[in-house]
């Protein structure tokens, strides 16, 4: 980080390229807040083209030396990242908080989330072993092998500085590929962290750079001939347009996007474990999840006393200075507060029933920070955009429905198809509702059902792009291109002259 001369004394978040910082003079920057504050803390550099080339050409120049470094050697900087990272991982929380907001304990665990996939990447040389059939004719043999593709783009949202790109960068490396990372320009600091604590792992210089920037930068990586994949999360507006470009231009694409996660409530549920997971899920890093619980479809003959529960609990909820041993922190930036606010208007003038209002709470921090307090709203009409918009926010919003089919029904209705949970205590229930809702990722009695890293993370619907989960032996596949190879070592008697189509 280097001081800014055109915001004073604001240190500057620049490039990391080639394994070192690369000092922007793009002189386009975009601010950094500490939102517990609501105060400008850093400057952060928006790249320019040369800059693009400059991350890209660094990462293909480490590309061949990196693919051809023994697995043993690999496995050697993966295995010390590990250790690395998990020593230190009390620094990254409070990078994380300081940038994002979300409270410490939250931060430490996004971390261990990422550490997860660290840890499934260095099995690599087990998941990357290919596949040998011997005689497929007399003295004939077939094999395949999985190779790295080259350079591969990484890009981030904000809302999971650390973990999200930790859930593509440990497995691109492992196999052999090489990274250029743009993150989110709202919490840019968390990837240069990483990227200077793998070169202390022993990453040779080259293999893993961070790139700032906007748009230009994006489409920079999504315009470029060298750059031989995109992983995207974000929302969905802009996953299908990364998509939609990526592959335009011949490149092979994951791009995840938005989320509007239903939990439905049957009468034979615990209440108090369902009202305790809807807290959680809904409130939890202020909303700002895409696994988040947005909307809590209750069936009607408990929908009064599950509110209930939920609002007796909301009243227990400490928000402020992630800090300052808070449960939840304040929102990204001013104007994400601002827009998430927003939709308790709507909520009001669409006729649903505002039980908990956010605005206004009692922090424990900054007059200034960018707070919203929890927020319940019941009775929610499904064609008002209070239910129909990904919020992103502490929002929760009540949809009462008379039975479980009416609950699965609004659920398949819906764009996205990110997340969902089932509580009930009725196990035909819950199997019928794993066979037919249709979403990628399915709590029964859980309420943010995030995939352990060797399983893969992902949606369905307006919640993905390509046909490519994240982490798990799907980000294996995705990071690898397979090789078949027939084989035969000279036999004189195999010889002679056949224009027909090789049969076996
Ligand atoms: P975003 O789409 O605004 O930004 C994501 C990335 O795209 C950032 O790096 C940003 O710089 C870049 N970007 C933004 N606008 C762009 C444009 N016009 N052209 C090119 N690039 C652009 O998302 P966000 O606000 O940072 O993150 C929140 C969103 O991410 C939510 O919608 C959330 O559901 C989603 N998300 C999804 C998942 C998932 O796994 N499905 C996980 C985390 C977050």
């Amino acid at each position: 980080m280097s001081d800014d001369v055109s915001t004073g004394q604001l240190p500057v978040v620049n490039h990391w390229v080639g394994g070192a910082e690369l000092v922007s003079t793009s002189g386009r920057t975009a601010p950094v807040f500490d939102p517990a504050l609501g105060r400008q803390s850093k400057s952060v550099a928006l790249a320019n083209a040369a800059e693009i080339d400059a991350a890209v050409a660094a990462a293909k120049a480490a590309f061949p030396g990196w693919r051809d470094t023994s697995i043993t050697k690999r496995q050697q900087v993966m295995f010390a990242f590990r250790e690395l990272l998990n020593a230190r991982k009390g620094e990254l929380a409070e990078i994380l908080t300081a940038e994002h907001g979300k409270v410490l304990s939250d931060a430490a665990g996004e971390i261990t989330r990422g550490l997860e996939v660290v840890e499934l990447a260095t099995g690599f040389p087990h998941l990357l072993k290919g596949e040998y059939s011997e005689n497929v004719s007399t003295g004939v043999d077939v094999y395949s092998t999985k190779q790295p593709l080259g350079v591969v783009g990484i890009i981030s949202p904000f809302n999971f500085p650390a973990m999200v790109p930790m859930w593509f960068f440990p497995i691109a490396i492992a196999a052999g590929n090489t990274v250029v990372l743009k993150p989110s320009e709202k919490d840019p600091s968390a990837a240069n962290w990483l990227a200077e604590l793998f070169k202390e792992a022993g990453l040779p210089d080259g293999v893993f750079n961070v790139l700032h920037g906007d748009k230009e930068a994006v489409d920079g990586l999504l315009n470029h001939s060298d750059v031989k994949s995109i992983s995207f999360v974000g929302s969905t507006p802009i996953a299908h347009y990364i998509y939609e470009t990526a592959a335009r231009n011949g490149k092979r694409v994951q791009a995840l996007g938005g989320a509007k996660n239903h939990m439905l409530v049957l009468p034979d549920a615990d209440l108090d474990l369902a009202a305790d997971a809807a807290i959680n899920a809904g409130f939890g890093s202020a909303g700002e999840r895409c696994m988040a619980i947005s909307v809590l479809v209750a069936v009607d003959t408990i929908a009064d006393e599950l509110v209930a529960k939920i609002q007796q609990r909301m009243s227990g909820l400490k928000i402020g200075d992630g800090r300052r041993n808070c449960d939840m922190g304040p929102l990204v930036t001013e104007v994400h507060r601002d827009k998430v606010a927003s939709y308790i208007d709507i909520a009001a003038t669409d006729g649903a029933t505002v039980v908990v209002d956010g605005r206004g709470i009692e922090v424990d921090g900054d007059a200034d920070g960018f707070w919203l307090g929890p927020t319940l709203i019941d009775d929610v009409p499904t064609t008002s955009k209070v239910y129909l918009d990904e919020i992103f926010g502490p929002v929760l919003s009540v949809v009462r429905v008379h039975s479980y089919e009416e609950g699965v029904d609004l659920i398949n209705n819906g764009a996205y198809g990110n997340g969902t949970a089932i509580f009930t205590n009725d196990g035909g229930a819950a199997r019928r509702f794993q066979n037919e809702v249709e979403v990628g990722m399915i709590g029964i009695n859980v309420p943010i059902p995030v995939p352990v890293a060797y399983h893969s993370f992902g949606g369905v619907k307006d919640s993905i792009f390509g046909d490519s989960k994240a982490y798990g032996l799907a980000g294996f596949r995705f990071f690898t291109q397979e090789k078949a190879i027939t084989s035969r070592w000279l036999d004189p008697s195999h010889g002679g002259i056949n224009l027909g189509f090789p049969q076996n």
